[in-house]
């Protein structure tokens, strides 16, 4: 129809028969887009709910009694000083990554530590002063004897670090420093070999040593540049050093992961296996007009920048990287917190629009708000947002209410199941509102690291309530350093990637970077695609299969038996597939039960298909 303003404004042209018929079929294909857009035609499709085929849980199988009493279960055992803050994070960090790889651990404090290690998979000390440890010899005859042993935070120059250093391969120490940075001289994380970060958020208080040849180096840090984490052999044993102070942090997740595995011999963990994309605030009302930045570098006005340009590029990078979208809605973005809490006139239109194309491109819609206000009803929680709280949770329903209704007449019948919180904030009365609101949601996505606001819910995957919790980790147009740290970390602990995008990041000074669309465009490109050429093996889902998957993960109790040449795997409440990671040198033989690829040099993936499955190791 803008076609058709141009010609008539052009009284001068002279139009000629062929320019009418032109005109013309414009018209009516406009008035054909017009139509399947309109409520009547879509009505009559049928959406399928997108969690109906997950949540035909296929029986729940159970290893029998017998066999589970057989299995000798060697727990991981975590020695920390309850005196020491930093010691207590480190414990709880490494509990934390331990339970997601369904290893079972034990904590004590310095004061009871058992007489003897051996029955313990692996010991891990998380404080520097080892003068407190009783007995050095223990540690010795435990590593001697076969044991593995990690400092996971570098020691303290006491008298038990001086009777031990040469032990730990170390043959000349100075003194402290502040390292920055990290280099990998290995695939300690999965196909990150020669990754270097320079920058300052990888910060660690390491020892300045010399190492001897027969220790093996992992990782050095980055500027000055000293081993960061190596292991040598004693005995029969390894000791392990991690010469830094950074794994209290939950980013450093997957070198705690990494760690452990090239540590212990052969050793195969389960990761959730997930790859997850949200689009925040889409669909929702576009801005109308201008804005500086998109129109000095493409001449456009914001619809049609997001018409024309963002969407179309959000849309390939799906098909070019496997990518299923959860996109979450907005009905409008005033900032009311008491009703009427009615619809912006263009939200219908733009929702209905995008909404189908993200559902017929595989994805799903979820729930953001009816408005940007957090569901927060205290005041100083969003006041540096420049939000507004709620009064009661009782507007918040009714605003939960309004946007549901919007969903429901652009897609009727269609079955809601995520919900993201506006800028990550929620509180208790928040997530009460969406129970009595919105009952069909089932999984709420905030984040999963700490973002320094003290305002987001910071999460860890699993059931929490009634809800299950699934964070997302990374976000923005832009593959920063922080971003490729974060995601390989994420993917090496728990086989997770999950990652946000707003459409208007470019509208945000912060978050676009200050970057015009074509770096943006290309930031998010490289993200995405070095997500799927570095771990091709990721299954993309949607939050809610994401959610459900997290639940039949949970419920699962999972053993590895070595047995002869084999590994055999025991999946407890078997309800369907689970991912494993494998570290080792050997060759892989016969395979039972599941599909075993390499993913990288002594790094193979396992998709068990069978409560009982077993690879054989030559
Ligand atoms: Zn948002």
């Amino acid at each position: 129809l803008v076609e058709w303003d141009e010609v008539m404004k052009k009284e001068h042209f002279r139009i000629g028969k062929s320019i009418y018929m032109i005109v013309f079929f414009i018209f009516i294909f406009g008035v054909f887009l017009e139509v399947t857009q309109t409520d009547f035609i879509l009505k009559t499709y049928r959406y399928q709910t997108p969690s109906n085929e997950l949540k035909t849980i296929t029986k729940t199988i159970k290893i029998p009694e017998d066999v589970l009493a057989e299995i000798e279960d060697q727990p991981f055992l975590i020695i920390y000083d309850s005196a020491v803050k930093e010691s207590i994070e480190i414990k709880d960090n490494i509990k934390q990554t331990l339970n997601y790889m369904k290893q079972k651990s034990e904590e004590v404090q310095i004061e009871s530590i058992p007489p003897n290690f051996e029955s313990y998979q692996m010991v891990i000390v998380t404080f520097e002063d080892i003068d407190q440890f009783p007995s050095i010899g223990q540690m010795e005859t435990y590593v001697s004897n076969g044991g593995k042993f990690f400092f996971a935070i570098r020691p303290d120059l006491d008298g038990a670090f001086y009777k031990l250093y040469r032990k730990l391969g170390i043959f000349d120490v100075g003194g402290f420093t502040t390292a920055t940075g990290i280099e990998l001289n290995s695939n300690i994380l999965m196909n990150q070999k020669g990754l270097i970060i320079e920058e300052k958020f990888i910060e660690n208080s390491i020892l300045t040593v010399s190492l001897e040849n027969r220790a093996k180096v992992y990782a050095e840090s980055y500027q000055p540049k000293y081993p960061l984490i190596w292991d040598v052999e004693y005995g029969k044993g390894k000791f392990m050093v991690f010469n830094g102070t950074m794994l209290l942090a939950k980013d450093n997740r997957g070198l705690i992961a990494g760690a452990m595995s090239v540590l212990l011999d052969d050793y195969m963990y389960p990761v959730m296996n997930m790859k997850l994309a949200y689009l925040d605030d889409f669909p929702a009302p576009i801005p109308q007009g201008y804005n500086e930045k998109i129109y000095n570098e493409l001449k456009l006005d914001i619809p049609t920048f997001y018409r024309n340009i963002w969407w179309p590029f959000i849309q390939k990078q799906s098909a070019k990287y496997n990518l299923k979208y959860t996109a979450v809605v907005i009905e409008s973005y005033n900032d009311r917190v008491t009703p009427p809490f009615n619809s912006e006139s263009d939200s219908n239109n733009y929702l209905i629009k995008y909404g189908r194309e993200v559902l017929k491109m595989g994805g799903e819609i979820g729930v953001h708000g009816y408005n940007h206000q957090s569901l927060v009803t205290d005041q100083n929680r969003v006041e540096h947002l420049g939000y507004r709280s709620w009064p009661n949770k009782e507007n918040m329903v009714s605003s939960l209410n309004s946007v549901e209704s919007h969903i429901n007449q652009a897609f009727p019948g269609y079955h809601l199941a995520t919900y993201v919180p506006p800028s990550n904030a929620i509180d208790l009365e928040g997530i009460e509102a969406i129970s009595i609101a919105l009952p069909t949601i089932t999984n709420i996505s905030a984040i999963y690291l700490p973002d320094g606001t003290q305002t987001a819910l910071e999460q860890e995957f699993g059931s929490k309530g009634s809800f299950i919790y699934l964070p997302r980790f990374t976000s923005g147009h832009e593959y920063s350093v922080t971003n490729k740290w974060t995601i390989a970390n994420g993917i090496n602990s728990i086989g997770v990637f999950s990652h946000f995008i707003h459409p208007d990041d470019i509208l945000d000074g912060n978050r676009s970077g200050e970057g015009d669309w074509a770096g943006m465009s290309k930031g998010l490109n490289s993200l995405f695609k070095d997500v799927q050429k570095k771990y091709p093996w990721l299954i993309s889902m949607k939050a809610s299969e994401a959610a459900d998957f997290v639940k039949r993960f949970e419920k699962s109790d999972i053993y590895i038996v070595d047995k002869a040449n084999k590994k055999i795997g025991y999946i407890d409440h078997f309800s369907g597939e689970v991912s494993f990671i494998l570290r080792t040198d050997k060759k892989i033989g016969k395979v039972q039960g599941c599909k075993v690829e390499k993913i990288d040099n002594g790094i193979f993936h396992i998709r068990a298909f069978k409560e009982t499955f077993e690879v054989e190791l030559r």
